[in-house]
Order: C-alpha cells, then sequence, then structure tokens
C-alpha cells in the first residue's frame, strides 16, 4: 500500500475514471491537484464539487512547472500519454499512472482477473462476475464498464475478487498491475486515431500480461492470430478457447482448450461440459465470450457447477442483442450498442432468419455491403431511420425491400405492420446515434419504450 498522506499528486484528465482517482487520494489524505483542458463552465458540477472538497483545480493550459512538482500523477484513459508536458513529467523522474495502477496499490492482495480485446469486453467481464458471484466470490466488477477500479480500492477489505474490464489506454497506464488470469478476446483495427500502427494498438494489449509470474494464467482467442502472437508475450500458462476447433498457427503451446460444442462447450483438460442455452449469450460471439469467461473462473478456482449456474443465470447487458419482448409471436430485440457495420454482422450470424432490420443513424463510412450479404436469406425487409437512410437503401437495392421510415417510432410502427408471428424485430443500427440521440443508450431506451408501448 502507499503512504500517501501530505503528497502532492495531480490528477490528469476528470472524466470519470478520474474524479473516482482524486476520491481514493483525498480518503488517503494527499494533497490534490486536478488538471483539465476543458474550462470549469464545461466542467460544471464536477469543478464545484472538487473545490468544495479543497481539491486545486486547474483548467486549460498545462502551467510549467506544474507536472515537474508532483510525487505522481494519475492519467485518465481518454489524455493521450505522449503530451510534451508528460514527456517533461518523464524526464524528471515522476511517475506517471493510469487510475487501474493507482487503485491497484490497494487491492494487490485481491485476485484480479483482467479481460481486454477489441469487442466483446463488457459482456465477458459481466459474466466472469457473474460466475465468480455464484462461485460464492466476493466480486467487484467494472474498469472499463460501469464503477472505476478505485471505487473498489476504497474498501480493499469488502472484496475477495476484481474482474476488470481493461481498454488499450488503460493498459498502456499500468506499472506494477499483475492479474492472475489474463485474457485477450480479439484484435480488430480499432483507436486508429490514437495508435500509429494495429501492432503498436496489440502491444498495448499485450501489456495485460507483462507482470504476470507463477501461479497466473493467460487466456487468448485461439483463432485470432494476432491474439495468439501477443500469447507468446505470456510467461506462464496460456489457455485458448476456439468455436471451430481450429487454432491459429504461431502462437504459444496451450496448456488446454475452451472448444465450442453444438449446444455449449468443453474444457478439454478438465473433461468438463458446459450448456449455453442462456438467451443472452445467442451468437458465436457470445460461445467465445462465455468460453473466455468460463476458463477465467474455473483455473481463478469457481466450481464447475457455480460456472454453469452463472452461465445460466447471465441477464445480459443492456443494448447488446436485448430481447425486449415477445409480442404475437414476433421477438424484438434491442442492439443499439451496434454503432459499426461489424457488430451488426455479429449479430445477423446470431439469428437464424426471417428478420426486420431496422438501421441507420449517423453512418461511419464504411461500407454497407457485408452487411447486406451475410443477412442474404435472412433479412426480409429492412426499416431506415436518420442520417444514412438512403446510403443503406441503396446498398440493399435489389437485395432486400427497404422502407424509409426516418425515425425510429416510425420504424416500429412500420415494423409492428410487417411482422407475422416466428419473426424477428431487430435494431442493429450500424451507425452511431448522435443525429437523433444522446447516445446509443438513449437510443435503445427510446426502443424499448417504443416497444412495450405497443
Ligand atoms: P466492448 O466492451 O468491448 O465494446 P461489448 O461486450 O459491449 O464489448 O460488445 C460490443 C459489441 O461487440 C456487441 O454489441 C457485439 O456486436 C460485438 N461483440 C461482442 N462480443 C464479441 C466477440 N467476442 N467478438 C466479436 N464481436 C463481439
Amino acid at each position: 500500500s502507499l503512504a500517501l498522506s501530505g503528497q502532492k499528486v495531480l490528477v490528469f484528465g476528470l472524466a470519470k475514471s478520474g474524479v473516482a482517482a482524486i476520491k481514493l487520494l483525498l480518503a488517503q489524505g494527499a494533497q490534490v491537484t486536478a488538471l483539465d483542458a476543458r474550462d470549469e463552465n464545461a466542467l460544471g458540477d464536477v469543478a464545484r464539487e472538487l473545490k468544495a472538497q479543497g481539491v486545486k483545480l486547474v483548467t486549460g493550459a498545462t502551467p510549467a512547472g506544474l507536472l515537474e512538482a508532483q510525487q505522481f500523477i494519475v492519467v485518465s484513459p481518454g489524455v493521450p500519454l505522449s503530451l510534451p508536458e508528460l514527456e517533461a513529467a518523464r524526464i524528471a523522474d515522476v511517475p506517471i499512472w493510469g487510475e487501474i495502477e493507482l487503485a491497484w496499490r490497494f487491492l494487490s492482495e485481491v485476485p484480479l482477473f483482467g479481460i481486454t480485446g477489441t469487442n466483446g469486453k463488457s459482456t465477458t467481464t459481466a459474466l466472469t462476475g457473474e460466475l465468480f458471484k455464484k462461485g460464492g466470490r466476493r466480486t467487484f466488477v467494472g474498469g472499463n464498464l460501469g464503477l472505476p477500479l478505485a471505487e473498489a480500492a476504497l474498501t480493499p477489505k469488502d472484496w475477495d475478487a476484481q474482474v476488470v474490464e481493461l481498454s488499450s489506454f488503460q493498459l498502456e497506464g499500468i506499472q506494477q498491475v499483475r492479474p492472475k488470469g489474463a485474457a485477450i478476446l480479439n484484435l480488430t483495427p480499432d483507436h486508429i486515431d490514437r495508435y500509429p500502427s494495429h501492432e503498436a494498438y496489440g502491444e498495448a494489449k499485450a501489456r495485460i500480461f507483462m507482470n504476470q509470474g507463477p501461479g497466473d494464467f493467460a487466456v487468448v482467442n485461439a483463432e485470432d492470430a494476432h491474439v495468439m502472437r501477443l500469447g507468446l508475450q505470456a510467461n506462464v500458462p496460456v489457455y485458448g478457447f476456439s468455436v471451430s476447433g481450429q487454432f491459429a498457427p504461431g502462437g504459444p503451446k496451450l496448456t488446454g482448450m475452451a472448444v465450442a460444442k453444438p449446444s455449449g462447450f468443453r474444457l478439454d483438460f478438465l473433461n468438463e461440459d458446459y450448456t449455453l442455452t442462456n438467451r443472452a449469450l445467442r451468437g458465436a460471439h457470445n460461445a467465445q465470450n462465455a468460453m473466455a469467461a468460463a476458463l477465467l473462473a474455473r483455473l481463478g478456482g469457481v466450481s464447475r457447477e457455480a460456472v454453469q449456474a452463472g452461465l445460466d443465470s447471465y441477464p445480459g447487458l443492456p443494448h447488446r442483442m436485448e430481447s425486449v419482448r415477445v409480442l404475437d409471436g414476433v421477438e424484438w430485440v434491442n442492439d443499439s450498442k451496434a454503432t459499426n457495420v461489424d457488430s451488426v454482422l455479429v449479430a445477423l450470424r446470431a439469428f437464424k432468419g426471417d428478420l426486420l432490420l431496422i438501421a441507420g443513424g449517423k453512418g461511419k463510412g464504411a461500407p454497407y455491403k457485408p452487411m447486406v450479404d451475410e443477412g442474404l436469406g435472412k433479412v426480409k425487409v429492412v426499416l431506415t431511420i436518420g442520417k444514412d437512410a438512403e446510403t443503406i437503401a441503396a446498398a440493399y437495392q435489389g437485395h432486400a425491400p427497404v422502407h424509409s421510415c426516418g425515425t425510429l417510432d416510425e420504424a416500429v410502427r412500420r415494423a409492428r405492420e410487417l411482422a407475422k408471428a416466428g419473426d424477428t424485430v431487430l435494431l442493429s443500427p450500424a451507425c452511431a446515434s448522435y443525429d437523433q440521440f444522446k447516445n446509443f443508450e438513449d437510443r435503445g431506451e427510446t426502443f424499448k419504450r417504443l416497444v412495450q408501448a405497443l
């Protein structure tokens, strides 16, 4: 643990995790300076509350010498570590930590199970948490999802396990964090704005393995060649999961495998079969998430029975293929989190057919053709909303009838008229929501309200 009483610490970036870090630092008696590029007006309540707690607030450009005068600096995941003022602090030997590292200094006695990857982090984290809880462990579930880890660090004695979603930005800010179990789910091009290359993005993810040692283990997606290569950096037993039963060459020798089966999966090294019938975990992508979670939990000491019970009871996260209602034999599914074409592909693969697809919003410029192809023979009607409606309609021309609806209200109304028993109405927009909604949560909540009102 850290002795922080009277120490000068600066927190750079005042979003959720920065504010949580400050709360922890104040509870430890540190003398906290908070720095953010936004002005006090933009910070609003946050600025007022911090000042009321005795935090010194500095906004706008970073004053020369401020960072060099600190004991250490806690940087939010949104602040690039390459900023010149951080470089100056580094030269002055001032440690620069992420909020996860700070929290870890208080939580290092509690086994940590870390999950990273491009997609599926939140689902796998929530599910892994469910499995540990079913196993009777007092489990903190959070990190990039839900509560920041600093919240757990305020009450370290309350926990026997911490299941933590870790973004690549958060992993850049760790120094000593040592997961007992560390999983990388997949790697696809993302955050090209902040990483010079796809390789650099992968290297940030691989930091999840760097402090592991005896008694720890790694979990990798055995079908993902890039993840398998990163697995070579793990100095601990590596376990793989695979839907197809195949694995990519060029990776580490796997100590054990989870392999998908028709209605579940098998952990080969334990000779254990699990069933996967929970609706909240439909689709091959969720089979991957479930296998990763089961490996983390089972190797983390959770019993076979508890793992199966947790797979069955997992309630799902909102806005990710969330079943809203079955009305007159029609299932309505909210997949508002699908803000890009890749996510829609994953959803389409999870359904057998007779889909009415509601899509559109603020497009991200990627071609819609792959989702047209994936939906052939499955998507029988497309209902468009928002800005990118015409581009989507053009992509579907000759493949499926398209109804231009404009708004989500209208799309739900039309879908109700067109759907027959056995059909599924799927909101999986392939677009950001900002043209018509506050965020994807707002879009999903609106959808659910409209569907409940039918
Ligand atoms: P993250 O926290 O990494 O964004 P989520 O669990 O919130 O991940 O899932 C986001 C979206 O990514 C889902 O709506 C789904 O479309 C897709 N997805 C989920 N799991 C996977 C997976 N294992 N592989 C590929 N795509 C996935």
